[in-house]
C-alpha cells in the first residue's frame, strides 16, 4: 500500500529523515511511536504531500506519490499529480483544522463535491452515514465552534473518511484534547478499525490504543526506525535500550 524507499528529508542543514525505508501493507494498522522531534509528523506530512521529499521515492498503491513517470524516467511530481495523489490520503491532525465558517455537514461534503465531483445529495447521504459512525448524527447543522474538542475531532475523522482514502493518517489526534474527551475519540477510532479494513498509519502517545489497534509498531528515534515488532513484542519485551527508555518515560514506570 505504502512504501518509503530511501526517503530523505532536510530542513536547511538539519537532516530529519535519512534514507528511510518502510512499508505498510493493505489493511494493516501501523503505529509510529517515539520521542518528540523524532520525525513522525514529518513522515505523515510527506505522505500527505504537504512537504516535498529531498531524496528517495514514496509509493502508494504501486504508483509513485512524490514522483511521476516521464516516459520511463521518474521525475518530481507536478502540482497536478500531487493534487490527485493527495485525495487518496486522509489525514487527521492534532489540531482539528475544521473550516470554522462551514457547518459540520459542509465540512464533510466539501472535498467529495469539489475534488471528487460527487453530487450534493450523494455526498450528504455519505456524510450522514459517517456522522452516525462517529456518534454525531444530530450535529450536521452545527458549526465547529458549537462543538467540544472531542466532537470536532470526530467530525475531522468523518471528513477524512468521506474521501474514501486508500490510507488514513492519524497524528496524535487526542493530544490537544481535555482528558475526559480522549476516550470518546479513541472509541470511535477503535470502532473504525474493527468495522472497516482501511489501512491506518497512527502516530500516538496513547500506548494502550497502539497496543489494541496496531498490527505492527515502529519505534522512531532521530529519524530512524530503531526497533519494530508486534505490539506484544514492543510493549512487553523491547530489545533496544532507547525503546525501553522511551516507554518508561511515556508509561511512567
Ligand atoms: P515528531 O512529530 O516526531 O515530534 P517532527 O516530524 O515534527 O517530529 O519533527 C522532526 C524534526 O524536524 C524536529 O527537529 C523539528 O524541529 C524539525 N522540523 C519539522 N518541521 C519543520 C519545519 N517546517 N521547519 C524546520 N524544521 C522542522
Ligand atoms: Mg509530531
Amino acid at each position: 500500500m505504502v512504501r518509503f524507499a530511501g526517503v530523505e528529508k532536510r530542513f536547511g542543514k538539519h537532516v530529519v529523515l535519512d534514507e528511510l525505508d518502510f512499508e505498510v501493507r493493505r489493511g494493516e494498522r501501523v503505529a509510529l511511536i517515539g520521542p518528540s522531534g523524532s520525525g513522525k509528523t514529518t513522515i505523515l506530512r510527506l505522505l500527505m504531500t504537504l512537504e516535498p521529499v529531498d531524496g528517495g521515492v514514496i509509493w502508494l498503491e504501486g504508483k509513485p506519490l512524490t514522483h511521476e513517470y516521464k516516459g520511463e524516467k521518474l521525475v518530481k511530481a507536478s502540482q497536478k499529480h500531487l493534487r490527485a495523489a493527495r485525495s487518496r490520503v486522509g489525514m487527521v491532525f492534532q489540531q482539528f483544522n475544521l473550516f470554522p465558517n462551514m457547518t459540520v455537514l459542509e465540512n464533510i461534503t466539501e472535498a467529495p463535491i469539489h475534488v471528487r465531483g460527487q453530487s450534493k445529495a450523494e455526498a450528504q447521504a455519505r456524510a450522514r452515514e459517517l456522522l452516525a459512525t462517529v456518534g454525531l448524527e444530530d450535529k450536521a447543522d452545527a458549526h465547529p465552534t458549537q462543538l467540544s474538542g472531542g466532537q470536532q475531532q470526530r467530525v475531522a475523522i468523518a471528513r477524512a473518511l468521506a474521501m474514501d482514502p486508500d490510507i488514513l493518517l492519524l497524528d496524535e489526534v487526542t493530544s490537544a484534547l481535555d482528558p475526559e474527551l480522549v476516550a470518546d475519540v479513541l472509541g470511535v477510532l477503535r470502532t473504525i478499525a474493527e468495522t472497516t479494513s482501511i489501512t491506518m498509519l497512527i502516530v500516538t502517545h496513547e500506548m494502550g490504543f497502539a497496543r489494541d489497534v496496531a498490527d505492527r509498531v515502529l519505534v522512531f528515534d532521530g529519524g530512524k526506525i530503531i526497533e519494530e515488532g508486534t505490539p506484544e513484542q514492543i510493549f512487553t519485551d523491547p530489545q533496544v535500550e532507547r525503546t525501553r527508555a522511551f516507554l518508561k518515560a511515556v508509561l511512567g514506570h
